[in-house]
């Protein structure tokens, strides 16, 4: 039986769907067995580890999981030396782990927490914030609910995930720190397990790839040759655009880039300005 690559990812919650889909976009042909914690690749050796987010950093931390799919949150929270290493941020589960206070909460500063009590599910990385800032205050750790805590006055204050702010609002609570930004990342095992190495280093290269081309745009327009310096400025995150002649027209030519970063309305409106015409915008599927 030849060894086979283990990446863990959430099972099922905010974070699975999009996990997946990273991989899939990967190239990595999924099979949902009838095992229901396994996923099999078909075309790698590559199984999939479906727990839960909190046990990710355990798992691969001890080698059971050579990768990982897990928030920055959960990571952070895992703490110290064993933490396993992150490889690259992957641009979903975006979210903010933030210190909130009842609205009419007289806030001026983290000092403004000083003795008092803040509901929490991310002890260390609070401790660590209250550190920083050389405040000290009782952190009373809930696994849920910790929106509900100042009102059930078992809290002053809480330091919980947010990304709408919608939750906070709802229980009449105004954030006033950021702690923490968080999305998901890739983390890596100490040492992959032995004969994998070629496979790991596809499995970076590749959600390397993909990583990069979600956010990618390839820009096309004709422009007057007179404007390419500054169409060239306009480009966001571009490098040397391709130049090519347009049939019947000596002052005109089409301009092709591939943009690393979003592209906006107002990006084509500065470019329109600068006298760029037939002005697309494709998504980029792959990229290496
Ligand atoms: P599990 O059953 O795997 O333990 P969970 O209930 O702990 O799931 P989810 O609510 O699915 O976790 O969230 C998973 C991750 O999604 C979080 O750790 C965080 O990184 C990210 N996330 C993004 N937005 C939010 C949000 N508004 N609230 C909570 N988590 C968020
Ligand atoms: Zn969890």
């Amino acid at each position: 039986m030849t060894a086979r690559l283990r990446i863990a990812i959430q099972k099922s919650g905010r974070l699975a769907e999009r996990s997946l889909g990273i991989l899939e976009s990967a190239g990595f042909r999924l099979v949902k067995g009838a095992n229901e914690l396994l996923y099999r690749v078909e075309n790698a050796p590559i199984d999939l580890l479906r727990i839960r987010d909190d046990d990710i950093p355990a798992f691969v931390a001890d080698g059971v999981a050579d990768f990982g799919i897990v928030g920055r949150n959960v990571l952070a929270e895992f703490g110290g030396a064993r933490a396993p290493e992150e490889l690259m941020a992957l641009g979903f589960g975006r979210c903010e782990l933030k210190l909130a206070v009842p609205e009419g909460f007289a806030y001026g500063g983290p000092s403004s927490l000083a003795g008092r009590r803040i509901a929490t599910s991310y002890p260390r990385v609070l401790s660590r914030f209250l550190k920083e800032n050389a405040v000290e205050a009782d952190i009373v750790t809930l696994r849920g609910a910790v929106e509900v805590a100042p009102r059930l006055k078992m809290a002053h204050a809480i330091c919980d995930l947010v990304s709408t702010g919608a939750t906070l609002e709802a229980n009449g609570l105004v954030a006033v720190e950021t702690v923490l930004r968080s999305e998901a990342a890739l983390v890596r095992a100490p040492s992959v397990h032995a004969g994998l190495d070629s496979v790991a280093e596809s499995v970076v290269q590749r959600i390397r790839g993909v990583v990069a081309s979600l956010g990618a745009k390839y820009v096309m327009m004709n422009a007057p040759r007179a404007v390419l310096p500054e169409i060239s400025r306009i480009l966001p995150g571009a490098d040397a655009p391709t130049v090519t002649p347009l049939a019947g027209r000596e002052d005109a030519v089409a301009v092709h880039a591939v943009c690393q970063e979003s592209v906006f309305w107002e990006t084509l409106e500065r470019l329109k300005a600068a006298g760029a015409s037939s002005i697309l915008v494709l998504p980029i599927e792959k990229m290496m």
